[in-house]
């Protein structure tokens, strides 16, 4: 049986085949799946940033990078909060995030 994964792969074909580049198809996902608790079989990723000078606490470090959720809803609750609660920087948290969809990790759940 097909997975919602090769479905995803599928049509991410069709559309490189249109013309679209990687980071077209990835807009057109964002849009397609933007709704409040997203769709089931839609992973979400968050990407922590800082900015990575000797002011950046270890607490912020801890949290950098990929964060990969099941779900929209998944992400939302459990991706680390920035401003980070646990920031022990002079400055306060300089941290920032993103969340987009990742469809071709839907395989992995
Ligand atoms: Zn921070």
């Amino acid at each position: 049986m097909k997975t919602l994964s090769d479905f995803f792969k599928a049509a991410n074909k069709i559309l490189k085949k249109k013309g679209m580049t990687d980071e077209q198809v990835n807009e057109f996902w964002e849009e397609a799946t933007d709704t409040e608790e997203g769709f089931s079989g839609v992973p979400y990723v968050v990407i922590v940033y800082n900015c990575n000078d000797d002011l950046v606490c270890e607490a912020c470090r801890s949290i950098e990078g990929e964060h990969l959720y099941k779900s929209k809803t998944e992400a939302k609750e459990n991706r680390p909060k920035v401003p980070y609660e646990k920031c022990t920087s002079e400055g306060g948290c300089r941290c920032w995030s993103t969340m987009t969809t990742s469809i071709l990790d839907a395989d992995k759940f």
